[in-house]
């Protein structure tokens, strides 16, 4: 089966009373049984029948095995959104004394996470230039319990050699954890380019008009331990498992995932070219853009498609603040990937709580608007850029 088929069919866990053609959305929070041994069964994990929905439900199992035949992974669990899905995953991987190897260029809340929350239960966090192996290497060491990146950093727009990273992760027998929120699944495939453990933001491109928060923990088995200890260890302890209702919801963004991705890649990548020739634009940061520095190592790895976030840098945060107040067809919103175009100043939001320094060690520039860019006509858009400008 193609990929898009495979996001439309896939069968349930077991047939409905009624055979509802779409997954019954379980609001329940427990399960009954006939007798003490099969409900024994059931919480000792000798039976694969839920029994509390912290832990599992039909409609969250349903979409898990949705993304589990789209990506081929060994075991995906579902989780209350992308944050959760990455805190879960390097709690479950580290414990005090081990460290983190990954870079400056995080999403803001995972910078925090692994420089402040993870560190306080001491969980060194060593951040270095992810796209100079060499200096890779010299940060890995027996202590070190993965590297960490994001496939495309937000919004800088940096691209790791991904190849590099899996080879200095499989010399020293550390998992390579890669967030791919910026590409979707059914472009691009994770476990080929040598990435062990996969993680979502399901908010983003697989909500499907942003309907809801999730994410999503993939994992293609090459580390056993580490999905059981996600399923019997984090989800029991921590409680951060997604709901039936975003299962519900996600699940019919799964089914239009692919046939939106391409419509909104194409039309950043329209809108970019066009952009560049706009007064009062400095710069486009576009990985699809032949001039772009990781045009060529992105189109490797990630294929024809270069995602829908553009970063447009203007004169200064003044210009960047009038631009943004004068926009009437693009939201003024965060999140990515939604059907509509979104608009932000990641130096004020975003990234507004962190100081001055640390913005400038991440790389924010005041100058920088972050476009995500929808599935409206191309035209309207620039248009609406352009007046805005
Ligand atoms: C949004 C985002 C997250 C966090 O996901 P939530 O669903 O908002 O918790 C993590 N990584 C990247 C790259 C994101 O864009």
């Amino acid at each position: 089966m193609k990929k898009q088929t495979a996001a439309i069919h896939t069968s349930f866990q077991s047939s409905d009373a009624y055979n509802a053609l779409s997954m019954p959305v379980y609001h329940t929070a427990a399960y009954e049984f006939d007798n003490a041994s099969e409900m024994s069964d059931a919480f000792c994990g000798r039976s694969d029948r839920p029994d509390y929905s912290r832990v599992m439900n039909p409609t969250v199992t349903f979409f898990e095995n949705k993304v589990k035949s789209l990506t081929g992974a060994h075991e995906v669990v579902a989780m209350s959104s992308g944050m959760a899905a990455i805190s879960n995953s390097l709690l479950a991987l580290s414990s005090a004394g081990k460290n983190i190897v990954s870079s400056r260029h995080l999403f803001g809340n995972t910078y925090s996470l692994i420089t402040g929350t993870l560190s306080r239960f001491g969980v060194e966090p060593r951040l270095c230039d992810l796209t100079d192996p060499a200096a890779v290497e010299k940060m890995v060491d027996s202590d070190t319990c993965c590297i960490f990146f994001e496939i495309i950093t937000n919004p800088q727009m940096e691209v790791a050699d991904i190849k590099a990273l899996a080879a200095i992760a499989r010399r020293h027998g550390i998992p390579l954890v890669a967030d791919t929120t910026m590409i979707p699944f059914t472009q691009f495939g994770a476990a080929d380019a040598g990435i062990d453990i996969e993680i979502v933001s399901s908010t983003k491109y697989l909500s499907g008009g942003a309907t809801s928060i999730g994410g999503l923990v993939i994992d293609y088995g090459n580390f056993p331990e580490f999905s059981k200890r996600i399923r019997n260890e984090m989800l029991f302890n921590l409680g951060a498992y997604m709901t039936p209702h975003v299962a519900y919801m996600q699940t019919i963004g799964l089914e239009t995932l692919d046939a939106r991705y391409r419509i909104q890649s194409a039309n950043a990548l329209a809108l970019a070219r066009r952009l560049s020739s706009l007064d009062g634009i400095m710069h486009v940061n576009y990985l699809g853009l032949e001039d772009n520095p990781y045009h060529a190592l992105a189109k490797a790895q990630f294929g024809d498609t270069s995602g829908a976030m553009i970063t447009i840098d203007l004169a200064d945060r003044d210009a960047c603040f009038r631009f943004i107040n004068n926009l009437r067809l693009i939201r003024r919103a965060t999140n990515l990937f939604d059907n509509k175009s979104l608009a932000i100043h990641p130096a004020s939001t975003i990234f507004g709580p962190f100081t001055d320094a640390q913005r400038q060690s991440m790389d924010i520039k005041e100058t920088t608007i972050r476009l995500s860019v929808g599935l409206e006509d191309v035209d309207d858009l620039f248009d609406d850029i352009r007046q805005a400008l």
